[in-house]
Order: C-alpha cells, then sequence, then structure tokens
C-alpha cells in the first residue's frame, strides 16, 4: 500500500491521480491532499478518501470548508503555502504527487525531497525555476523524482532502452497547439476561447496557453536539461500533431527509441506512481493500425518565439529561466483577463528577460527574488504596450 499526498487536487492532473487511485484502492491510500480555491470539490474529495490533512489556498477558506465537512476534519485543515510543505512533509506520506500549477510548486516540492518522499512530478515549473538546486537535493536525499508530464515519462522509459553515455539526443514532441496552422496576421487576433481549445489534450488553463504558444514545450525542453542531466544542445523538439509518439531518444549507434500510447495522462500518472511496475489500466489501448498519418515537422520559431526565448534562456542559465517562468505566469495571466494580445505573451517575457538582472542559480533566496523581479518587470511591460 503506497500513501500518497496530492498537491493541487482539484486540478487536471490531480483528478487525474485520484482517478487512478479510485481503480486500484488496495495499492493506494491517499493521506494528503491539498488544492487552491475549490473547496467544492475538495470537499467531495476529504468525503471519499479521508485523508489524515487537507491545505487549501488561503485562510478565508478554512472556515468555509470546515463548514462543509465532519466536525472532525475542523482541526486538520491547513493553509497557504506552508500548508502545502506541511501536506508535502508529513511522515505517513511515503509519494508527493506535485500537481499544482506555477511558481508556488516549487517550495513544497523542495520540501518532499528534503522529507525524503519520493515524487511524482507534474509541477514542470520546479524544474524550471530551480533544477539545479532541486537534482542537487534529490540526489542528496537519495529520493526518486518521477516524471509524470507524458514527454518526460516518454523520455525516461526510453531511456531504459540504454545506457546515457550512448544517448545522442532527446527529441521531445510537441502538438503544435490549437494554433498549429495560424498564420502570424490570424494569431495576433486569437482570443483566449481559442487558445484554450487544444485538440489531444483536456487541461488547465494555463498550460494550455503555454501549448498554444509552444512556451509548454520550452518549458519542457527546460525540465529534461534537469531530470535527465542532458546539454541543451541535445535536446531537440519536433513538431507531431497527432501526440501518439510523445517523445524519443536517439543513440549513438542511430537507433530511435519511441514511447507511444493513446493522449490520456492517467498513463504517465500510473507509471509515476507504480515504477518499474505498470498496472492493468482500463483505458482504451492504441490502435495503430487507425494511426496512418503519424507526421513529424519543425517548429516554427518566427510564429512561435516563445519556443526560442526558452531554449535562449536555458542556455544563459542563472536565474534566467526562473525569470523567463515568472514573466510568463504574469504574461498568460493578463492574456486570459484580456489585457494583453496572444502575441504579447512572448513579448512580454523577452523584455522581461532583458531588463532583470542575471544572477546565479545556486541559491534558493536569489531564485525566489529573481522570480520577484521578474513578476514586477513583466507587470510594467504589459502596462507599456
Ligand atoms: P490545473 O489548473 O487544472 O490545476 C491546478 C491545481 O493547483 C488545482 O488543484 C488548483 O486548485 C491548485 N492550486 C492553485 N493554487 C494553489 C495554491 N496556492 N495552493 C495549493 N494548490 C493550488 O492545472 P493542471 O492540472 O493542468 O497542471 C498542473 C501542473 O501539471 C502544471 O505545472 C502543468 O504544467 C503540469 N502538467 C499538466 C498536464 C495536464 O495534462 N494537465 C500535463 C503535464 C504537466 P483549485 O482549482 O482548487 O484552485
Amino acid at each position: 500500500m503506497k500513501r500518497l499526498a496530492v498537491l493541487g487536487s482539484t486540478g487536471s492532473i490531480g483528478t487525474n491521480v485520484l482517478e487512478v487511485v479510485r481503480q486500484f484502492p488496495d495499492r493506494f491510500r491517499v493521506v494528503g491532499l491539498a488544492a487552491g480555491r475549490n473547496i467544492r470539490l475538495l470537499n467531495e474529495q476529504v468525503r471519499e478518501f479521508s485523508p489524515e490533512c487537507v491545505s487549501v489556498a488561503d485562510q478565508d477558506l478554512v472556515a468555509p470548508l470546515a463548514g462543509l465537512l465532519p466536525a472532525s476534519y475542523r482541526h486538520r485543515i491547513v493553509y497557504g503555502n506552508e500548508g502545502n510543505c506541511t501536506v508535502a512533509t508529513m511522515a505517513e506520506v511515503d509519494m508527493v504527487v506535485s500537481a499544482v500549477v506555477g511558481s508556488i510548486g516549487l517550495l513544497p516540492t523542495l520540501a518532499a525531497i528534503r522529507a525524503g518522499k519520493d515524487v511524482g512530478l507534474a509541477n514542470k515549473e520546479t524544474l524550471v525555476m530551480a533544477g539545479r538546486l532541486v537534482m542537487e537535493e534529490v540526489r542528496r536525499h537519495k529520493v526518486r523524482l518521477l516524471p509524470i508530464d507524458s514527454e518526460h515519462s516518454a523520455l525516461f522509459q526510453a531511456l531504459e532502452a540504454g545506457r546515457s553515455e550512448d544517448v545522442a539526443k532527446l527529441i521531445l514532441t510537441a502538438s503544435g497547439g490549437p494554433f498549429r496552422n495560424w498564420s502570424l496576421h490570424e494569431l495576433a487576433s486569437a482570443g483566449p476561447e481559442q487558445a484554450l481549445a487544444h485538440p489531444n489534450w483536456s487541461m488547465g488553463r494555463k498550460i494550455s496557453i503555454d501549448s498554444a504558444t509552444l512556451m509548454n514545450k520550452g518549458l519542457e525542453v527546460i525540465e529534461a536539461r534537469w531530470l535527465f542531466d542532458v546539454e541543451p544542445e541535445r535536446i531537440e523538439v519536433v513538431v507531431h500533431p497527432q501526440s501518439i509518439v510523445h517523445s524519443l531518444v536517439e543513440y549513438r549507434d542511430g537507433s530511435v527509441v519511441a514511447q507511444m500510447g493513446i493522449p490520456d495522462m492517467r498513463i504517465p500518472i500510473a507509471y509515476a506512481l507504480t515504477y518499474p511496475k505498470r498496472l492493468p489500466l482500463n483505458l482504451p489501448r492504441l490502435a495503430l493500425s487507425q494511426c496512418r498519418d503519424l507526421s513529424f515537422e519543425q517548429p516554427d520559431l518566427s510564429r512561435f518565439p516563445a519556443l526560442r526565448i526558452a531554449f535562449q534562456a536555458l542556455a544563459a542559465g542563472g536565474v534566467q529561466p526562473a525569470v523567463l517562468n515568472a514573466a510568463n505566469e504574469v504574461a498568460v495571466d493578463a492574456f486570459l483577463r484580456r489585457r494583453i494580445d496572444f502575441l504579447h505573451i512572448a513579448q512580454v517575457v523577452e523584455e522581461t528577460l532583458t531588463n532583470v538582472p542575471q544572477e546565479n542559480d545556486r541559491d534558493l533566496q536569489v531564485i525566489l527574488a529573481a522570480d520577484q523581479a521578474a513578476r514586477t518587470t513583466a507587470e510594467q511591460a504589459i502596462h507599456s504596450l
């Protein structure tokens, strides 16, 4: 029986994690849940899974949640960043699933690692912001950091086919998002509803916008660089609209090993939860005879500059990836609130990267300060548009 804490339990990944748990009640027990503001769904989850401890985003949500739950829960509700860290480090927890969205994922994920917990990582922002530091802690505390992102799960599986010294390159696939065939002229007037309509995956709002700009792929390149300790020059992105080949590893003899499957997050989630075992998931199977047109193409960096900017931030190193991430969070939020246009997202991020001073990425406080500076600078860039 594996005891889980799920951070971001009310989100797209979080609900899929609980769906896997529901299918295999004899294998998992949920001992901690943390969510943001959706206390209605959190109430249902607490009643179903009876965790020891539950966290919400803010103190003002504690009383409303307590009002929904049985009296025995009153003293088990915590809140805020400290609440996330409490849930992530409870003695009863064997594995933490980090599935909150954005930079708030970094501190509880780091706390879980330092408390000796294995982590299933969906929150890619953790490695984008502080990949070097997080991986040092993973090694120091001898824990497993298992990828949930489908591309990284695919790379992780394809890497099992060979020795690390024989790896030539990692190839991440990108669906291309809803705007793959849109012209620059059309992109200029793309609105949030269109950007949120991903052709293959149903995901949270922030990652959906990131998929439309291709920033998501940039964040994933940075995540892969740290997770698999591969230099940026050996990571490639290829657009694969069908989302069947989830990523590939090329070895030095020219062999290319791919992982394939239907686009359903329960597959990589279950693999992370039970690695190296696999669960008999009750899902439709990949029907190869119906995959007639698996296609691959170069990403167009002129229409999707966010990917180029992310590669540049990774090459620059230091706090630049953390700055990229924070500026992107601010810009995506502004786009969703219709304060800026779609093409402004990458523009705001690029301007922020030129204006926030470079620092080294070995100190958590320096990284968090760069994140804050980037948020202020990105807001200024939005105002001056
Ligand atoms: P969602 O927006 O669907 O869910 C985000 C979750 O974070 C919700 O449970 C939300 O709670 C919670 N949350 C927000 N603020 C806080 C807070 N202050 N404290 C605690 N919890 C908080 O996002 P996704 O599930 O789509 O994505 C989650 C992460 O997984 C992201 O980093 C994303 O990049 C990554 N990922 C997602 C994939 C997908 O298919 N969705 C695929 C691969 C990676 P509430 O709703 O209650 O406010």
